[in-house]
């Protein structure tokens, strides 16, 4: 299985959810724990050890927050 890491800026993310419902290892989620520049709860890795490298993730969020490595 291909693993991937993903490299956040979670300062940009206007917490859209669309990565979270495109992952399909369900890696992502949003930080409850933070509130980010722009006021929203950012995007979080949850199970890092769950990603593949597909970047779906990267491709659909808008606002560029996410780069994926191969790795
Ligand atoms: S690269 Fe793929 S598996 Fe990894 S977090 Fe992004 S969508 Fe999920
Ligand atoms: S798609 Fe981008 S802006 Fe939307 S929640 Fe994910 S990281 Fe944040």
């Amino acid at each position: 299985m291909a693993k991937g890491r993903v490299r956040l800026f979670p300062e940009r993310c206007k917490a859209c959810g669309l990565c979270i419902e495109f992952c399909p290892k369900d890696v992502l989620g949003f930080d409850e724990e933070t509130i980010n520049m722009l006021g929203y709860h950012p995007i979080k890795d949850l199970k890092p050890e769950s990603c593949t490298g597909c970047a779906i993730c990267a491709v659909v969020c808008p606002d560029l927050v996410i780069e994926v490595e191969r790795v």
